[in-house]
């Protein structure tokens, strides 16, 4: 269906846990999160019932995404649920890629299409640094399980961060020479605990192209620009909604994993899923879909909502 400012919304991601294992710098407090009652997070039931309501409204790809979804309890029994949705064309995941090693074939069997693997950096001091828990080495074997397991065109996002990891784009580049996957460089949203980084954190995409002028553009997949190095197998992505402007572009709305509708990733306006069922419940999504705000306001002011990433779900 068509938003209040006439975009096409047919992309649902859905958190399914604001729970992680990590503890990314710019995105989550050292200390996590307070663990909530398990009932204040949508049930499978409810995570399947929102997704239906949603997908006869028009949405036919779906992303869950968290906090991290691999740690959710339930996260096959939801896959296996969303994915016997008649309409869906396409069932995705974004993980930081740690528990892949276990659990890579069990999602592709749920009926998982696609995976987003996170990795910010190649170094393991600096990831183990970064995420402050985690280990380079469970990643790479996680990527590793995905591609046995059947996931093509893998996509490895990066949070391009001035100071930690631009000098190396190069080395991220070079991964697409011999692997046919998507590598994606995202800007940094000042959010969370980010927001309050110095500016030099905050590098464009644009200097990813600046320093490889041998990039070829090739076609846009969504809100990616997107580019080849000659002779390369894989592709480079770059996602820039700091500096480009996509927000007349934008088909997706979201869902916390505690039921709340958000048209907008930096918006405060939330409409509460909870509770709804049936005709009440696809009414309500219909109501915030048409009220998705028209663009955030980060050129001005850091992002306007107080939820920290893992609280809404990138
Ligand atoms: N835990 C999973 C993961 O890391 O892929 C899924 C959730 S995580 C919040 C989704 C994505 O949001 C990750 O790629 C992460 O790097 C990105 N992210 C988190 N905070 C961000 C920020 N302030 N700006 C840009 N991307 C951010
Ligand atoms: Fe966890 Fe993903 Fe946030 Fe890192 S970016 S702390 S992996 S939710």
């Amino acid at each position: 269906m068509r938003d209040g400012c006439g975009r096409t919304i047919d992309y649902l991601r859905l958190s399914v846990t604001d729970l992680c294992n990590y503890r990314c710098r710019y995105c989550m407090p050292t200390e996590g999160v307070c663990k909530r009652n398990h009932r204040e997070i949508l049930s499978v039931e409810e995570c399947a019932e929102i997704a239906e309501a949603a997908v006869r409204l028009g949405v036919k790809k779906i992303r869950l995404t968290g906090g991290e979804p691999l740690v959710r309890r339930g996260i096959l029994e939801i896959c296996r649920q969303l994915r016997a949705i008649p309409g869906l064309e396409e069932l995705c995941l974004t993980t930081n890629g740690s528990l892949l090693s276990e659990l890579a074939a069990p999602l592709r069997e749920a009926g998982v299409d696609r995976l987003n693997i996170s990795l910010d950096t190649l170094r393991p001091d600096r990831f183990h640094d970064m995420t402050r828990l985690g280990s380079l080495e469970d990643v790479m074997a996680g990527i590793g399980a995905a591609e046995a397991a059947g996931f093509r065109d893998l996509k490895l996002d990066t949070v391009l961060i001035g100071g930690f990891n631009d000098d190396e784009i190069g080395d991220f580049l070079h991964l697409t020479m011999d692997h046919p996957w998507e590598v994606r460089f995202i800007e940094l949203m000042p959010m969370g605990p980010c927001a309050s980084w110095d500016k030099s954190c905050f590098l464009r995409g644009a200097e990813v192209l600046k320093r490889y002028p041998a990039l070829q553009e090739i076609e846009p997949n969504g809100v990616a620009r997107r580019y080849r190095l000659p002779g390369a197998k894989g592709t480079v992505g770059l996602i820039s909604p700091m500096s480009h402007e996509f927000c007349s572009e934008c088909r997706r709305i979201r869902v916390t994993a505690d039921g709340k509708l958000k048209g907008c990733l930096h918006s405060r306006e939330e409409l509460s899923l909870r509770g709804l069922h049936g005709e009440a419940l696809e009414e309500a999504i219909h109501r915030g879909i048409l009220q998705k705000p028209r663009q955030h306001h980060l050129g001005e002011r850091p992002s306007d909502t107080p939820r920290t990433m893992n609280q809404i779900g990138g």
